[in-house]
């Protein structure tokens, strides 16, 4: 079976044995903090055991409150919503564009009420959402943007780092990430009045940071918090893949571009549509989808299933999931959202894959098509 994502490790078992220290807040946490900062631009970043987590710390900085509103898309991982959902707010769907699978700017100022507090962008497939107008939109109304970067490492808008630009930004490190240590995550800071805050929330509610940098004499418990860190032994490793980051991202892009070239013929007869890359993104090679146009997307899997390759779906929309339904609002209709979950498949994307693999998954699709054409 051809995976489609299959997780590959970097660096040496020998640097995990030889830590002294293997809780969280060591010196690899330090080493991967720092490559953040000076890679992505953002002006701190807390390295913690998940994408979720970052998300859950985003909610508790923001006072999320019950009945306050967060505005995001629904076609998006869970964690997205479910983080403000446990601070009593209420997602609020606005429709995605169908070109990008994000957010579409100009349906997000119809949601926004006096209850709302925040607008959670996600960079689905690592590429950027349109931030200008989501910043003026969010600058005009007193908003806050908090960028889900779960899967856009490395990825820009207009030449900035995503992640650089909201007041807050979420990274994963999950394995099925570009770059992983099989879980983790990081909480990315630009609005710095956070930054304090986010340390007492990642120690479990206390002011353990304060005291190591000797500016308390005692530590105690001063906030809301939980156990946020991520351990050093994932530290450790994740480092190693941060340090591979650059050639990480080029093998994919160099897989990404294969793909794009070997379908465009399908695209010029109208059966699919290719990933969408807008002039303003450079994008990480996250995720390499297309959208079926016969609606047969269902079909395509089973096929390819039995020809060895595992192809997958991408969401099931979060207004129409058991939970979703009875805990967030919609605002507007979710034509292009449920277009696109009904019609997307994501290809194997990962570094065991080569060029030859490329053209076998390939040429099962065109078959399906002049089967089902
Ligand atoms: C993967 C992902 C998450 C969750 O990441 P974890 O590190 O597994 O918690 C959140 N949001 C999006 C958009 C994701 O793709």
């Amino acid at each position: 079976m051809i995976p489609f994502n299959q997780p590959k490790y970097f660096g040496k078992i020998s640097s995990i044995k030889k830590l002294s220290r293997f809780s969280s807040k060591g010196l690899y946490t330090k080493k991967c903090e720092k490559w953040l900062i000076s890679n992505i631009k953002c002006k701190d970043a807390i390295l913690v055991n998940s994408c979720t987590s970052a998300l859950e710390m985003s909610a508790l900085l923001l006072d999320i409150k019950l009945n306050d509103e967060i505005i995001m898309p629904s076609f998006t991982f869970v964690s997205t919503a479910n983080a403000f959902v446990l601070r009593g707010g209420k997602p609020v769907f606005v429709d995605i564009d169908k070109e990008t699978c994000n957010i579409n700017p100009s349906k997000i100022e119809k949601a926004i009420t006096k209850k709302t507090k925040a607008i959670v962008v996600v960079h689905y497939a690592g590429i950027s959402c349109e931030m200008d107008t989501i910043i003026k939109i969010a600058k005009k109304h007193n908003l806050y943007i908090i960028e889900d970067a779960a899967q856009a490492i490395m990825s820009t808008y207009k030449g900035r780092p995503l992640g650089s630009i909201g007041d807050l930004a979420t990274l994963s490190f999950h394995e099925t990430k570009n770059i992983h240590c099989g879980e983790g995550g990081a909480l990315l800071i630009n609005n710095t009045k956070f930054i304090k805050r986010a340390k007492i929330l990642r120690d479990k509610g206390t002011n353990r940071d304060s005291f190591d940098q000797k500016i308390v004499k005692k530590y105690t418990w001063v906030d809301y918090g939980s156990s946020y860190g991520l351990s050093e032994i994932n530290a450790t490793f994740l480092h190693a893949q941060l340090s591979q980051a650059k050639k990480i991202i080029r093998r994919r892009l160099s897989l990404f571009d294969h793909y794009h070239k070997l379908l465009k013929k399908l695209e010029i007869k109208k059966l699919i549509k290719r990933t969408t890359i807008p002039t303003y993104n450079k994008t990480n090679g996250h995720i390499y989808y297309i959208i079926i146009k016969n609606n047969k997307r269902d079909e395509l899997i089973k096929q390819l299933t039995q020809k060895k390759i595992n192809a997958v779906f991408h969401y099931i929309p979060l207004h129409s999931s058991p939970f979703g339904k009875l805990n967030t609002k919609i605002k507007s209709p979710m034509k292009n959202t449920n277009f696109v979950a009904n019609n997307l498949l994501r290809l194997p994307m990962h570094l065991h894959l080569d060029r030859k693999i490329q053209v076998y998954i390939v040429k099962q699709i065109y078959n399906f098509f002049k089967e089902n054409d």
